[in-house]
Parts: C-alpha cells; structure tokens; sequence
C-alpha cells in the first residue's frame, strides 16, 4: 500500500490570514473600562473573532455580558503574568489595573503585570506572528517639567515612589516592547494613554472623573484633592478606542500619545460636575496623596498627522453620557 506524506494541517492562525482581513484579535484586560469599549468596536465587524484574557481584578463579565455565547467571542479567565497558548492575529495587550487606588493594593503584583505579563505577551506575538499594541500611560512622564508633554519627553518619573509599580512598570514594558521589536522583528505599538473616561468605569473606582459623579448623583460633597490646581486632560472612552484601533491598524510603532488636550483643574471639574449633574452639591477640599503630578496635558501633534486622529468629544458632553450610565447602576434618577 502506498502512503503519502499529508501536508500539514493549517493552523488556526494560517487559515484566518489565507482568508484575507479575517482576524483574530486578542484583548488583554478586555473585561475592564477602555478594553470593554474596544471589545464592542472590534465585534461591530463581521471578519473580526475577538479573544478575551482576564483575571477580573477590576474588570467583570457583566462588561461583556451581550458578547457572551456570540460565535465569533470567546472569553478566558487567566492571569497574563502566566504563560498563554493562543493563535491571533493581533494583540491588543491592556491588561493591567489603571486606578491609583488598585494599581496600589498590590504594587508588587502590579509590577509582575506590567512586567512578565508584557513579557508573556511578547513572547506569544513571536511564536505567531502577532502585531502587538501595549497601552502605555501618560504616567511614563511623571511630574512632568515639560509642558505639555510631546512622546520625545523622557519624564520625570520617581523610581522608588508609591506610583513606581505602575509608572516604572509601564516604562519597563515600553522597554521590553522596543527590545522585542528590535531583537526579534516583532511588529509593535504603543499608545500613551492619557487620563480616559466615560460609561462602565467601576463606580468605586478612586478616578477623579467617576469619584465626582458617583458623589454628585449621591447628594455629595465633590472631593477635590489639595491643591485643586493640578490639571489632567481627560478623553472621552469613544475617541479612545478610536484612536487605539487606528494605531494598531497603522503603519507607525509610536509611542503616540493619545488623548484629549482640553485641561482643566480639579476644582474646574468639580465645578463643571455640579453644574451639569447636581448645582446642590458642596465642594470639599480635602488631603492629596503622595507624588501626585501637578500638570498634564498631551501634545498630540504626532496622533493628527501620522493616525489623522483627534478626539471628537468635549468634556461637557461626555459628562451627561457617564451621568446616565452611572445613574442607572446606582439606581438613582434625575430630579427634573
Ligand atoms: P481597568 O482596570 O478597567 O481594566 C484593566 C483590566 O485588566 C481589568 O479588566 C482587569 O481585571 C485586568 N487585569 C489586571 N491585571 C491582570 C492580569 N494580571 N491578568 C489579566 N487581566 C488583568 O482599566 P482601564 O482604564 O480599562 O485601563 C486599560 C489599560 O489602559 C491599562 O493598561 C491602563 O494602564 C491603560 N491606561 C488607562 C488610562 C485611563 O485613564 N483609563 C490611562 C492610561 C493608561
Ligand atoms: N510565552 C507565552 N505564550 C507563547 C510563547 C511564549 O506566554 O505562545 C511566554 C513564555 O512563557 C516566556 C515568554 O513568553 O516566558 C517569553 O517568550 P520568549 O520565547 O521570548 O522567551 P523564552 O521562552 O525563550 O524565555
Ligand atoms: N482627585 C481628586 N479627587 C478625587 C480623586 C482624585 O481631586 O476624588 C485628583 C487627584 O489628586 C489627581 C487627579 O484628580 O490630581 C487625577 O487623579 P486620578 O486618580 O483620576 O488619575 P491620575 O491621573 O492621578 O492617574
């Protein structure tokens, strides 16, 4: 009898990209604010099978919850600083808790996620062939002495502070991705995420954006931490994603900075807070944290002329659509 040698099957990952532009694209922390948000646009597309990683530290399913059972959705509990075994096309890798208040609880374990979560990611993007894309923060700047701050700025940055577990974590990331990129000719990006709002933020989540609506819908006060002249420059969620899936999709590695210009200070804020959602509410100053950065503001001159990207969406009008979600969740109606 005569055998003959079969070739071998397609892998999973040879078959999406014989079928051209049909991809499977993996989402670190997709049950968490931004991923679920980008999770929902790159379901809207039919080529697109979206592969979700999460340990749900501060995300949840209930995020996902009209993904769940859709054929081209799959959703995975694991925990990136362990090893992942998966065939994609694209890794959008934004695993990691991004509120102070979490990033903090356990600073050692933000470190390994930032880390050898990063690592683990690279290493799955070289066995595929993956494109891979870290979201990275403004918080790579620091207490920046540069204003405002274009991605040539290196930081200002406190090594052994309380925030270094994060902002130290991502700067090692961005390391690990730029080595990897080199090394190995693994294609990269990296978006520097500045301060990012909208519906599904956890409600406790310690952000000023949440805290003040949270406090506004539930009668108050808005507590602005001192001095209150500290500004950040927030970006409305849509815009975000945006932004993410055109980096990805483009031809430059970055670092971009991604994010909204509008500044504002913590008391202009709280007070644009209680006027859109609750003029009764009473404004409180009370104590800061430590390392806490004075000033922040992209430039995002490189994200208009390399992705044709700016954000559509003003702070005034992304106030009420948070508003709504929140007052759902928190079960509390408007008065008028
Ligand atoms: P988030 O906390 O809502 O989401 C993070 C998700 O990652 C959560 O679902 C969490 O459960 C998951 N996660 C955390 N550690 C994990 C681990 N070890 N293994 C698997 N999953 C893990 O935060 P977000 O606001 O959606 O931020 C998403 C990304 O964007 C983060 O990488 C963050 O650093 C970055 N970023 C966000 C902002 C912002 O303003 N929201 C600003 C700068 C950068
Ligand atoms: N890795 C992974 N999934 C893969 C391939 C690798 O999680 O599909 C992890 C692996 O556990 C390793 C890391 O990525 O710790 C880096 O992998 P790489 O191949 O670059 O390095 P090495 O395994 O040679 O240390
Ligand atoms: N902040 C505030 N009140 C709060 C929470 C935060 O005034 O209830 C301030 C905080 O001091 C910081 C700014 O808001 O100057 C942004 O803090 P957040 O934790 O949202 O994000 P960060 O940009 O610091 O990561």
């Amino acid at each position: 009898q005569v055998t003959r040698k079969q070739p071998p099957l397609p892998s999973p990952l040879r078959f999406s990209k014989f079928f051209q532009s049909n991809m499977r694209i993996l989402v670190t922390g997709g049950a968490g604010f931004i991923g679920s948000h980008l999770v929902d646009r790159l379901m809207e597309n039919e080529k697109n099978e979206v592969i979700v990683v999460d340990n749900y530290f501060t995300g949840s399913k209930d995020n996902l919850k009209k993904w769940i059972d859709h054929p081209r959705f799959e959703l995975i509990r694991h925990d990136v600083t362990e090893q992942l075994l998966v065939e994609v096309d694209r890794i959008y890798h934004l695993a990691c808790p991004a509120s102070p208040i979490f990033y903090k609880y356990n600073p050692v374990k933000t470190i390994k996620t930032n880390v050898i979560g990063t690592l683990n990611m690279l290493g799955l993007a070289k066995r595929v062939g993956a494109r891979i894309l870290l979201t990275s923060t403004s918080e790579v700047y620091g207490d920046p002495l540069v204003h405002p701050q274009p991605e040539s700025y290196w930081g200002n940055v406190n090594p052994i502070g309380v925030r270094s577990c994060y902002d130290e974590g991502k700067r090692v990331a961005e390391t690990l991705m730029f080595d990897y990129h080199r090394q190995h000719g693994i294609e990269i990006r990296i978006a520097r995420i500045f301060n990012t709002y909208g519906p599904r933020m956890n409600i406790d989540d310690g952000r000023v954006v949440s805290n003040f609506i949270a406090q506004a819908i539930r009668g108050g006060p808005l507590t602005v931490q001192l001095p209150g002249t500290q500004t950040r420059s927030f970006c409305y969620v849509s815009d975000m994603v945006d932004g993410l899936i055109r980096l990805m999709e483009g031809e430059n590695t970055g670092p971009i900075n991604i994010g909204n210009p509008g500044e504002f200070t913590m008391i202009e804020l709280a007070e644009n807070v209680k006027e859109l959602i609750n003029p009764d509410v009473e404004i409180k100053m009370v104590e800061n944290t430590p390392d806490d950065p004075r000033q922040r503001k992209p430039d995002i001159t490189k994200a208009k002329e390399l992705l044709g990207w700016e954000p559509k969406i003003k702070l005034r009008d992304g106030l009420p659509l948070m508003e709504e979600d929140f007052r759902l969740r928190l079960g509390v109606t408007r008065k008028n």
